[in-house]
């Protein structure tokens, strides 16, 4: 059941929701969460031909989904642990990536900057092995360059010290935007991708998970949705999910928080990014261009509980100040930072012995005895084959028979087009034009100012203080596009104000 026909998926969800309402029998596939891979598991579902239905507590991505350091990679850093299946697993996704997602995934040289020759030597065989485990997947060969070759490709680099460095290949890509096209292809495949439906309560009937109980967090209205299956992917809080099943059930996760800081281009003014296989305590630091800004990070905090709107710590942002001084030629001051971001890693904590239907080290499938399936841990680079392992497992819970996934070669639903984005952006640092507000909510599901600025824009991620700047603009085409109040329009500006908050230091 698909909604063929269309360029792109007009999603409304008033009329997602009476889809809802309106549903006399189960649904084949009840997913919980909007992130990368509760999305991907509604899209492999779909793309079998059953009859599913997403929802999302506050917006697409808006969890950890759209705070990555998005990078679509093999993860060098887990060729020196010796997990190379891992590796050959997401370099395999990374190519899939690349051609499903071409408009929003593109290849990137990565420099290894390195002080000695020994680090040289190593990187440089290591990075071999790499190019040598993509095989046929390869974006290009790694080099050794001498150090006038990476003064040259990094004209941002600080020159002392550097002996050389070594060259690779790898991908990069807009999170928040790749949700938004999985959430796009999930709806013109005949799926039902609802934002702002929190699950309260999951059904049970016989001791089985038989649905849930959905809040429309914009109307309070109660709706049950019936299932054959019912998957949680709710990231950091599926343990929060799997308790609603069985209050008992043993927490399986483990959060860490990344942080990012994002400055002008000037800190690396080139199409190269910058990687740092061993800062001074020992983690990975990446520099990377993205969308005419330079990403730098992350961290590595371990954390008792999930939030929605993690801010980067103190200490996180003057790590990444210091490291970046190690490195870079112009020091980051405090009033450098456009925007930072933090996000939350839902590890799979080892040794709770969870069941596992569907295995890799980096993530975890649990059937539980309810049959409710919890699909925790991995990374944005393989949702898909997370996805296509999680309806493998829900083959045995929902009881269909066998219907092979369509993912790996499935194009996922293309980008706006680019009339929409082509009229005078609203600001001169930022990209949003009038015309795509009005798109965002007639199309791509926006229900709030944040939604434009965060998610379906960049805006907030690119420059904090500047989306601030144009959120009263957007605030008056998103409240006609949306037949809202003037109140609304007020609430929201106030509300987008404390979350520009958590994206500035110094600020809250
Ligand atoms: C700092 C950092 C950097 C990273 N960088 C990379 C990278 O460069 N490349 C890469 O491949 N991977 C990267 N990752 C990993 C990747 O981002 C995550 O694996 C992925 O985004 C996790 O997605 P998720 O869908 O599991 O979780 P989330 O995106 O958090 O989604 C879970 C969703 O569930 C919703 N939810 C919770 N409770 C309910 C409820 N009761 N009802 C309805 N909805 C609910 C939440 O609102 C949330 O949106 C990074 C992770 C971090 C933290």
């Amino acid at each position: 059941m698909g909604r063929a026909g269309s360029v792109i998926g007009v999603m409304d969800r008033p009329s997602i929701l009476q889809a809802l309402r309106e549903r006399k029998t189960p649904w084949d596939v009840l997913v919980i969460g909007g992130g990368a891979t509760g999305l991907g598991t509604a899209v492999d579902a779909a793309s079998r031909g059953l009859e599913t239905v997403l929802v999302e507590r506050a917006d697409f991505a808006s969890g950890t989904s759209s705070r990555s350091t998005k990078l679509v990679h093999g993860g060098v850093r887990y060729l020196r642990q010796g997990r190379i299946s891992l590796v050959m697993e997401a370099l395999r996704e990374r190519t899939r990536l690349l051609s499903n997602a071409a408009e929003l995934v593109r290849s990137l040289a990565f420099i290894i900057p390195v002080r000695s020759s020994w680090e040289k030597a190593f990187y440089g065989v290591g990075l071999k092995l790499y190019e040598g485990l993509a095989g046929r997947n390869s974006l290009g060969p790694s080099e050794w360059l001498s150090r006038e070759e990476v003064l040259a490709e990094l004209p941002g680099l600080k020159p002392s010290g550097i002996q050389g460095g070594v060259r690779y290949w790898d991908a990069q890509f807009d999170d928040a935007r790749l949700a938004l096209a999985l959430a796009r292809t999930l709806f013109e495949r005949g799926g039902n991708p609802l934002n702002y439906g929190g699950v309260t309560q999951l059904i049970q009937q016989s001791g089985r998970v038989a649905g849930a109980q959905i809040q429309d967090l914009e109307t309070g209205e109660a709706l049950e949705v019936r299932a054959r299956v019912v998957v949680n992917a709710t990231g950091v809080w599926c343990d929060d999910v799997r308790r609603l099943a069985n209050p008992e059930a043993a927490p399986t996760l483990l959060l860490s928080q990344g942080a990012h800081l994002v400055l002008d281009s000037e800190f690396l003014p080139a199409d190269r990014a910058m990687m740092v296989p061993r800062t001074e305590d020992g983690r990975v630091l990446f520099v990377i261009p993205w969308q005419g800004r330079c990403l730098l990070g992350t961290t590595d905090t371990p954390i008792a509980n999930a939030i929605r709107d993690p801010r980067p710590l103190d200490a996180e942002v003057d790590y990444l100040v210091r490291e970046a001084g190690r490195w870079l030629r112009r020091a980051v001051l405090p009033a450098d930072i456009l925007s930072f971001f933090a996000g939350l890693r839902p590890l799979a904590r080892p040794g709770t012995g969870v069941s596992t239907a569907g295995a890799s080290r980096e993530h975890r499938i649990d059937v539980s005895r309810e049959g409710l399936i919890t699909v925790l841990g991995g990374k944005w680079t393989t949702y898909r084959q997370m996805a296509e392992e999680v309806i493998d497992a829900a083959q045995g819970v929902g009881g269909w028979g066998k219907r092979p996934s369509a993912t790996a070669e499935l194009r996922l639903s293309p980008e706006p087009p680019s009339s929409v984005l082509s009229s005078v952006p609203l600001h001169p640092r930022l990209p949003l034009t009038a015309s795509g507000v009005d798109f965002a909510a007639r199309v791509e599901l926006a229900r709030t100012l944040e939604d434009v600025l965060s998610r379906r824009s960049r805006c907030l991620f690119l420059d904090a203080k500047a989306s601030l700047e144009i959120a009263p603009q957007v605030g008056r085409i998103l409240r006609a596009t949306l037949k809202k109040s003037e109140r609304w329009e007020r609430e929201q500006l106030d509300q987008f104000t404390r979350v520009v908050a958590a994206h500035l230091p110094f600020s809250g």
